[in-house]
């Protein structure tokens, strides 16, 4: 067992922003304040955000997580989460008189109404994004026609339509800048009339958490991203660690910490993914100092003022 004094980092670089964005921030209040003005049970159709301690917290508080809405009884207040709904979901909430509220981040929203644009002009679909992750999921699901899903250059090349067909591209919002830079680039290369939005669909947030990582590995020997694993943004943050060259892993909270990791190192930096409390990081920066951490800092980046207004069905007050 080292000894933390010793060798535990003693310097702690604090990202900024990290942490929760505003749809998160959001989706989160939607289940809270429908507990209030509706009572449990709340039922929310898949985890509301891609972390654990939040779906746990919520559960205590009388949400119920499903993922089938065959699971939920005819008329129950029912919220989508922030990740979106197939449309086929929302007929079947409708079929089962749900009381549907829709926490759907409106950043996701706008791109289903992209690539629903794109599909009634006549183009293929090309999705760039992680298969089987819920929010891609959604998004094939929001469109009537075939949607490609591709993640690598690799994938590109394997697309099935000719050089001068009318390809048009969304994108996932959680995606590595940098890596949809390069798969973009390759859809331009194979077709000469693609149209999609750049990088713009990848959200604010996500490219600004991106960006204050960038800013700080540089200064660090090591870099700890706190988030679940199937959280994709957060995912993505420890691999824009790895791409400037510094180790980095990803915890759930601060029992994920090995303090093998941290041996030699003098310098650490933490951020976390959107759907992460800010609790989990103090938690973290509190296990850094046990083990040796004396200087703690916030690094700052990118500002963000952004706020998404909530559904009416909220907003009314608890009875
Ligand atoms: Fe919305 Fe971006 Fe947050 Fe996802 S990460 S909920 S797209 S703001």
């Amino acid at each position: 067992m080292m000894s933390a004094t010793e060798s535990g980092p003693s310097t702690l670089l604090l990202a900024q922003p990290r942490g929760f964005c505003a749809g998160v921030t959001r989706a989160i209040e939607i289940v809270e304040r429908a507990l209030q003005i509706y009572g449990a049970p709340v039922y929310v159709f898949h985890e509301i955000v891609h972390n654990g301690h939040v779906v746990e917290e919520l559960r205590a508080r009388g949400a119920v997580f499903v993922d089938t809405l065959e699971l939920v009884p005819p008329g129950a207040t029912t919220v989508f989460s922030a990740h979106g709904v197939a449309s086929a979901v929302q007929r079947q909430a409708q079929a089962q008189h749900l009381n549907v509220i829709d926490a759907t981040c409106p950043l996701v929203a706008k791109v289903h109404s992209h690539a629903q644009r794109y599909a009634r002009m006549g183009y293929h679909i090309v999705l760039i994004g992680h298969e089987g992750h819920d929010e891609v999921v959604a998004t094939v699901g929001q469109v009537d026609v075939p949607v490609h899903v591709v993640a690598t250059v690799a994938e590109v090349a394997a697309l099935p339509f000719a050089a001068d067909d009318q390809v048009a591209y969304v994108t996932q919002t959680t995606l590595s800048v940098d890596d949809t830079r390069q798969v973009i680039a390759s859809l331009q290369q194979r077709y000469r009339q693609l149209v999609g939005p750049d990088v713009d669909d990848i959200c604010y947030a996500t490219q600004n958490r991106q960006q204050a990582l960038r800013g700080l590995a540089k200064d660090t020997q090591l870099v700890l991203v706190v988030g679940a694993s199937n959280s994709s943004n957060s995912q993505r943050l420890r691999e824009v660690a790895l791409q400037q060259g510094m180790p980095a892993h990803l915890v759930q909270d601060e029992t994920g910490i090995d303090p093998a990791w941290l041996l030699g190192v003098q310098r650490v930096g933490v951020t976390a993914g959107a759907s992460t409390p800010e609790r989990l990081v103090q938690q973290v920066a509190q296990r850094l100092r046990a083990l040796g951490t004396q200087a703690v800092y916030e690094v700052p980046g990118p500002e963000e003022h952004v706020v998404f207004r909530l559904p009416l069905a909220v907003l009314r007050r608890a009875a």
